[in-house]
Formats: structure tokens, sequence, C-alpha cells
């Protein structure tokens, strides 16, 4: 077993006695309950709805249109001036807030939160948002994003006396609210964001308030749009991603800047830079795979950024084929792009289950090898005899791209030619996307042709990082993280033992 140490790994290679303090003090987060290999990495999605007379309603319907990025549990809490109330549940949106529940949230604000996370972490404790009753009031909040330097907040405020009931983010944030000595609400959380580090898109309610934040790097993202109400003044919605807007029919005005805190009360919107001087480092893996390709992120649509993504691998990389058939469904935008750019036709070759259940997906490898068939199966007619194409957006361990070479070859596929819509990821994500330790991420620790042997495909290729950069660029792009194909982080402190390669790990 390798030592658990943490030290800087961009300007600070020195690891002090100060950094190893603040090391012990990080893992010192997970002294809960929790395992020590279970991380707090997750996916989420957040949304807040200001100055409706059924927030709760806009509420779900954003969290709907947001489930992709979380499928563990969801939460909603609602506020009507003097009351704050919050129902959270394990499963899907819909499963959770029936009518009969939605009933229970009355009032014209609501922030809403869902959430995915590694197994063993999805308690309904950890559930969001989370309410604290604390010294300036009740506040709910719900947080999108990974703090990297919640340890040593977390032993600070144990030994001021505060005691902790989950292990989530978002409750450090409301207890340094609670403990901070500045003057007013929006100077306390001001104070509290400007002590933590990492990625945070949050939204935050009080009873008679809405705040939205993002971190100084706006590493999530975070949008603000709006209801026109003829009669008064209008709804002000936050989501994850514009999507959700669509389903309320509400309009996009702008996006939470990096550094951000926006205020909403019923006098109107207010914001202020609680943060500047950082370089901005938003996720470029939202593009890649993770936000809905009719959404709008980081200024950029994200269809746009899959169809360059697209094309600029076929210039790459481009080879003689008579298919492009993409991996479904993140592959699809990608795959039309090289489709168009290199001239072969795309062909919907493998078909997506899409009503295999949450069940199905066990830490048993019996299941999980009957778990791809369940969920992809192979058009025999358009693949037999063919040279195909096959476009995904990453390969994480491999064996799952093996298992779809395998069922394309097997479906009568002449040759499968692999295209990865991205660059290798080699280094494991600490800013809320669950990727695995370096040691199970096979271009970690496998070279290109080493891959393309184990997947048993007939070439590999993957999208380079200036072409991803240059497919994701837009008039708005001001600076992406790329550290899961470049090692290279934008915050200070990472798990070392998560980041050695598997024969240094051991
Ligand atoms: S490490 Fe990768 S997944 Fe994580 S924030 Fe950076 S680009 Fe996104």
């Amino acid at each position: 077993m390798s030592q658990r140490v943490y030290q800087g790994v961009k300007g600070v290679t020195d690891a002090s006695s100060s950094i190893l303090a603040d090391a012990k003090l990080a893992k010192g987060k997970v002294t809960s309950p929790r395992p020590l290999d279970q991380k707090l990495r997750e996916e989420c999605g957040v949304v807040a709805i200001h100055g409706h007379p059924d927030a709760a309603r806009q509420a779900y319907l954003a969290l709907y249109a947001l489930q992709h990025r979380g499928q563990e549990s969801a939460g909603i809490a609602t506020a009507d001036g003097h009351h704050l109330a919050n129902i959270k549940g394990m499963g899907l949106v819909s499963e959770i807030f029936t009518d009969d529940v939605l009933a229970k949230l009355p009032g014209s604000m609501a922030i809403g939160h869902t959430r995915y996370s590694t197994t063993g972490d999805s308690a309904l404790l950890n559930a969001q948002p989370i309410r604290v009753d604390s010294t300036k009031g009740l506040i709910a909040i719900a947080h999108n994003g990974n703090l990297v330097n919640l340890g040593s907040l977390r032993a600070r405020l144990e030994r001021e006396g505060v005691y902790f009931q989950t292990t989530s983010d978002s409750e450090i944030i409301v207890q340094l609210i609670a403990h901070s000595k500045a003057g007013t609400l929006v100077d306390c959380i001001a104070d509290s964001l400007r002590q933590v580090d990492g990625a945070f898109s949050i939204v935050m309610m009080t009873r008679d308030r809405i705040f939205a934040a993002r971190d100084p790097r706006g590493f999530r993202p975070l949008s603000m749009g709006r209801l026109p109400n003829p009669d008064g003044p209008d709804t002000i919605v936050f989501a994850s991603e514009t999507c959700a807007f669509d389903l309320l029919r509400a309009e996009y005005d702008r996006d939470v800047l990096p550094g951000e805190l926006v205020m909403v009360t019923e006098d109107g919107v207010t914001s202020r830079q609680y943060a500047t001087g950082f370089p901005q480092a938003s996720c470029i893996f939202e593009h890649v795979y993770f936000a809905r390709p009719d959404s709008r992120v980081f200024g950029r649509w994200v269809q746009e950024s899959r169809d360059q993504m697209g094309r600029q691998l076929a210039r790459e990389s481009g080879v003689p084929a008579d298919v492009v058939v993409p991996v479904p469904d993140s592959g699809v935008t990608a795959a039309l792009g090289y489709a168009e750019q290199a001239g072969i036709p795309f062909r919907l070759g493998l078909i997506r289950n899409h009503y295999v259940g949450r069940t199905f997906i066990e830490p048993e490898q019996r299941v999980r090898d009957f778990g791809v068939r369940l969920k992809l199966n192979p058009v025999r007619n358009l693949l037999e005899g063919k040279r195909v194409v096959l476009i995904d957006d990453s390969i994480i361990r491999g064996t799952t791209s093996r298992k779809i070479v395998r069922m394309v070859r097997g479906a009568g596929a002449s040759e499968v030619h692999l295209r990865i819509s991205c660059p290798p990821t080699i280094s494991p994500c600490f800013y809320g996307v669950d990727t695995p330790s370096k040691r199970d991420l096979i271009a970690a620790n496998k070279s290109v042709e080493e891959i393309r042997q184990f997947i048993e495909a007939d070439s590999l290729a993957y999208l380079s990082l200036e072409g991803l950069l240059r497919s994701c660029a837009g008039p708005e792009h001001n600076g992406y993280c790329t550290a899961c194909y470049t090692g290279n982080y934008p915050t200070q402190w990472v798990d070392v033992e998560d980041i050695l390669p598997a024969a240094l790990s051991l």
C-alpha cells in the first residue's frame, strides 16, 4: 500500500510540515462512518427559483431537465418569507417529487439539487439541499463541485466546537457563514466563499433571499435566466445548464461569473465580485461529455463544441471507412461532425436501451459483463461487411471499449477503427467529476498502441489537446481546466496517491 499524502503540484512542490499537516487534516473528512477509500466526488445539478407562485414545481421541472447530472438523490427546499421547508429523497426526481410531495413545499422561492455520488456516498444524510439553522438564521444550500481544502477548514471549525452532521462540502460553507465575523449576511457569505478552494457552483436560500455563486476559477457552470411576468417582477431562475430554462420557458440572461455572488430579493438582483484575479479554469469535460448538447455552457453551445470535436478528429486522424457509428448517446454529435467532415455516411449502428434500470449497475463482474449487452445492441445489417469508424467520448478503464469493439466486430464489421473525441484521460478529477484514480485509468498506464491492442481495434486515435481546445473556443471562452488530460491542476491541493501511475502506487 502506498502512503497517502497531499502536496502542492503547481507552484508548491515542497512537502513542508504545514502541507503534510493539511494533508492529514484533509483526510480528516473521512473520519465519519464512511470507509477511507470513498471520496466526495459527485457530479450534480443545481437550480434556484425566485418570485414564482409555485416555485417548488418550477424547481422540479428544472431538476427534471438536469437529471443527467445525478440520479442517486434529489431535493427541493422552498421558502415563503417566513418558513423554510426541505424535502430530499433517494432516487430519480420524478420518483421523489409526486404531486402530494410538491404540495408540502409552499412558497415563491426554491432551490433544488440532484446528485450522483460514488457507491456508499449516497446516504440520504448527504443529499442536498442542506438546511442549517445557524446564528445567521435558517439557510438552505445546494452545491455542485468539490472543495479541495475542506479537510483543514473542517478541522479548524471542529476545534472551534462545530459539530458536523454530514460529510458534505456544503455544510462546511454554511458553517463558515455562521462563524463569519462580517457584518451583513451577504458579507458573511462572501467571507465564507473566499476561504474555500476548489470547484463550486452554489445556490443558497434564506427565508426571503436567494443567492447564487461560482468559484473564482469558474470550474462548474451556472446560468441565470428569467421568466417575464407582465403583472410584476420577473421570476429569476438559476440552473447548472440552460436546458433547464427551456422546460420552464425561461429566457437565458447570462452566466454567473467566476468569483461572482448574486443576490435576489423582492427589490431585484444585485451582484458583487467576491474574488478576482484567478485565471479561469472551466471544466472542458462539460463540453466533451457531461453537459447536454442542447445546453449553452460557459457561453458556448455544447452541440457546437461536440460537432467541432468530431470534425477536428476527422481532420487529424481520418481513415478510409464505409460508415461512421457513434457510441450512443454521448458520441452522437461528435460522430455527426466526423461523418460530415470525412464525407462518410453516418449510421446508428449501435442502439441504446434507455430503460435499463440502475439496479443492473452492480460492482460484480458477471453482472457488469451482462450490463454492456443490456445497454447496447448492434444493428447487424448496418455493420455487416463494413469498415466502421466508431466514435466515443472517452476510454476510462478500457474494458467497456473492448466489449463495444468486440460487439461491432461480432456483428460482422470487417474493420473497427475507434476514434475518441478528446485526448487520453491520464489523471483523475478532483473538482466534481467521478473519475477513478490513476492506477485504473488505462491511458495513464499504457501507450495508445498498447490500448489499441487491449481493446482489439484495427486502429485507435484520440483528439489532440490543441484540437479539443480549438473545438471549444468561443467568443466568451477565457480558459479551460484540462487537468484530466494533462495532469496540470489549477488548484494547489490534490491527492498524490490518486495521481500516481499504477506501477508506483502498489
Ligand atoms: S480535471 Fe477534467 S473533469 Fe475535472 S474539472 Fe478539470 S477538465 Fe473537468
